[in-house]
């Protein structure tokens, strides 16, 4: 058994639980991080049942933390912004499939700081901050990881190399995998407000959907504030002084409630838009995960879980290659059939489909598919297989069961 570590580029949600996995089974561990400390960026927020319940198996400790200080949501809803007509969907109805029947509203650095905090009562996991991974190479029975940090550029040796580094990751290119999909012309916009919306709009659920042939928008509430995504438009993408003016945002969320004032904005941000999957998961001892292999757009909350569902099947190959010898060509492979398969037949698809359905301007499509959500809602065993799906309990299934 080797005793190299297994070297992970990046301690964002996907590199930080994998870390965390690999030292619970007592591989040793080195995560690299490029910034002094964790980022704080306001990204994912919604952790659906099937990571709460993976996280849980891992860490009494995380998911105890993560339960006491996220929002619990119950519910969630697709509103037509012009009639008021709401669909709820009801996630009890999935409570014999999982044991944490809801959706939890929690910002993505909460778990990576839990992790973190974790991985520090190990022995065998090393966590360095300013260590920005450069390159790597293979060598006999290992790899050499290149990293640029405060004092210098410095090589580490290590079993296998992960690159849990996010969108940009220099490891896939440096590796010639390509990044198929396309790039979204137009850019979303994220604005978060502590006015109380579930104040205003009557029955108004923690997530919610809210379509308009004009402008839709997510709204969903944090641990902290309310959060809602607007679509821009591609004309004006470039013009981010605009997209991130007062008058534009004030505007939108008037337009969601036209209230007296101006609302107090606590934080905006405009994000670019992808689809992409890479072509393969790994190559020889370098694997990827998370973000560095997938990206889609935010509508249904899979970036970020499906980055953790990741985590923990490559975390399961590294187990049965470093402690049980099986080989690790084999193992990668599995890994590339099973993650790659959901990303591309499942969250790719789901994610693209809703944001067609969000954006249709035409009024029968947008009434057909409230209608459509009003039934399925309606009915307890259409809207248990509806949660099931979207709360990617389905595709987490298939890919375990991928041979
Ligand atoms: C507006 C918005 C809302 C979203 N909402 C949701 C949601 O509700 N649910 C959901 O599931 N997903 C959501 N997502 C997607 C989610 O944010 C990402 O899928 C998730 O952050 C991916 O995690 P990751 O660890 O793979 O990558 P990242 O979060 O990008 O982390 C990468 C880490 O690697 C570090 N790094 C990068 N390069 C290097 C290097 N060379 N060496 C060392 N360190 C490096 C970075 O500093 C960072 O810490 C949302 C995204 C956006 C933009």
């Amino acid at each position: 058994m080797s005793r190299l570590p297994v070297m992970i580029a990046g301690a964002g949600p996907s590199g930080s639980t994998l870390a965390l996995h690999l030292a619970t089974h007592g591989i040793p561990v080195v995560l690299l991080e490029k910034h002094p400390s964790l980022p704080v960026d306001l990204r994912a927020s919604t952790f659906h049942p099937i990571s709460l319940d993976l996280i849980a198996e891992l860490d009494e400790w995380v998911i105890g933390r993560m339960l006491k200080k996220g929002l619990r949501v119950d519910c969630y809803q697709y509103r037509d912004r012009r009639t008021g007509e709401t669909a709820t969907f009801d996630m009890s109805l999935i409570s014999g499939e999982t044991g944490h029947p809801f959706r939890l509203q929690l910002e993505q650095y909460e778990l990576t700081r839990l992790n973190c905090e974790r991985l520090r009562k190990f022995n065998h996991a090393d966590l360095r901050f300013s260590h920005e991974v450069t390159g790597y190479e293979e060598m006999a029975g290992g790899v050499a990881v290149t990293v640029r940090t405060g004092g210098g550029e410095i090589r580490l040796k290590g079993a296998f190399v992960v690159s849990a580094e996010g969108a940009h990751s220099r490891l896939r290119k440096q590796s010639g995998i390509g990044y198929l999909g396309f790039t979204y012309e137009e850019k979303f916009l994220v604005v978060s407000t502590p006015f109380p919306f579930e104040d205003v709009f009557e029955d108004f659920s923690y997530v919610n959907y809210v379509a308009d042939p004009e402008e839709w928008c997510v709204v969903l509430r944090t641990d902290k504030v309310w959060r809602v995504l607007f679509p821009t438009t591609p004309e004006t993408a470039h013009d981010e002084a605009l997209l991130l003016s007062d008058a534009f945002i004030q505007a939108r969320l008037h337009r969601l409630h036209d209230k007296d004032g101006d609302y107090i904005i606590r934080h905006r941000s405009l994000y670019p838009v992808n689809q992409r999957v890479a072509e393969v998961y790994y190559k020889g001892r370098m694997a990827l995960v998370g973000d560095a292999c997938h990206i889609n757009n935010p509508l249904g909350g899979m970036g970020m879980n499906g980055g953790i569902h990741d985590a923990f099947c490559l975390g399961g190959k590294f187990d049965r290659i470093l402690n049980h010898g099986d080989d690790c060509t084999e193992a990668f492979a599995h890994y590339d059939r099973q993650r790659k398969d959901v990303a591309v037949r499942f969250v790719q698809a789901h994610t693209i489909r809703n944001k067609q359905l969000m954006e249709s301007r035409d009024p029968h499509i947008q009434r057909k598919r409230q209608r459509m959500l009003m039934d399925t809602a309606a009915d307890p065993e259409a809207a248990r297989e509806f949660i099931l799906d979207r709360a990617m309990i389905n595709c987490y299934r298939d890919s375990v069961a991928t041979a």
